[in-house]
């Protein structure tokens, strides 16, 4: 069987030629990385766990209406999604102030925002993708007036409900990026949520413990990231509970 083609490898993942036109497949990598990169480490079992919680939360998305890339999952850590062109920007929503908002703005970690804020960086590793406003994004032509309508929209959606499935399990959703994608239909063309939503990408908290369930577990070395994205999927019932008993040769 011919190798498929590769068409672009990123810090956490690779993307390879679909097997249909217009598809694309995902690969999720256990590559960890933080501060551009600066940190970096591989960790046992994160792409996995990301390639499901990330079916998990866009299959969700894709119920509701809220129209995303993904089509379904393949195997352990591939998944099928559309092929679409990314808008260049991470468009991040925070419900608590956290990371470079509360360096920016010295506000302490884990105060409620009035409103969910929405923030976009224009996306350059180069560069460390920097915040840029909606001045930047028109006059640059990143996207135009119709799209920042059509992506606030969709990331206000995509937060309420992140937001709720997180809080059914005693988790808060803190802030989270997401990507965009643009997809042409005829002569028409439809913004779509993009890329990946996992731990990753997520500020994930519990409720009662504040305890940190996302990728600052690794920024912050404050233990095994393994472990606290698989709680997260635990709770979320995307993985099979641990104490599920094993097979054995007389059962
Ligand atoms: O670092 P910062 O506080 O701006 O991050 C806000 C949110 O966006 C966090 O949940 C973080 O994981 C996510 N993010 C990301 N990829 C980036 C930058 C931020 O997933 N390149």
């Amino acid at each position: 069987m011919a190798r498929r083609k590769k068409i672009y490898e990123g810090k956490a993942k690779i993307l390879y030629e679909g097997p249909e036109p217009g598809t694309i497949v995902q690969y999720f990598k256990d590559d960890a990385t933080a501060f551009n990169a600066e940190k970096k480490d591989v960790i046992d079992g994160k792409g996995v766990l990301n390639n499901r919680l990330s079916e998990y939360f866009m299959n969700g998305l894709n119920q509701i209406g809220v129209p995303t890339h993904f089509i379904r999952r393949l195997n352990m850590r591939e998944q099928l999604v559309r092929s679409c062109e990314i808008v260049p920007l991470e468009v991040i929503v925070r419900n608590y102030a956290a990371g470079s908002m509360s360096k920016r703005l010295g506000i302490a970690e884990g105060t409620q925002l009035p409103r969910p804020i929405v923030e976009y960086c224009y996306k350059d590793d180069s560069l460390g993708d920097p915040l840029v406003t909606e001045e930047h994004i028109a006059a640059f032509g990143w996207a135009s007036q119709q799209d920042m309508d059509d992506i606030l929209s969709l990331a206000l959606r995509v937060n309420d409900f992140m937001s709720g499935i997180m809080l059914a399990v005693g988790i808060r959703l803190v802030d989270f990026k997401i990507e965009i994608g643009r997809v042409f239909e005829g002569d028409y063309q439809r913004l779509i949520v993009a890329d990946e939503i996992s731990p990753d990408s997520c500020r994930l908290w519990d409720i009662e413990s504040g305890q940190k369930l996302d990728k600052d577990v690794f920024r912050r070395d404050l233990g095994n990231l393994t472990d606290a994205y698989s709680e997260v999927a635990r709770r979320l019932g995307v993985l099979p509970k641990s104490n599920v008993t094993k097979p054995t040769l007389i059962n």
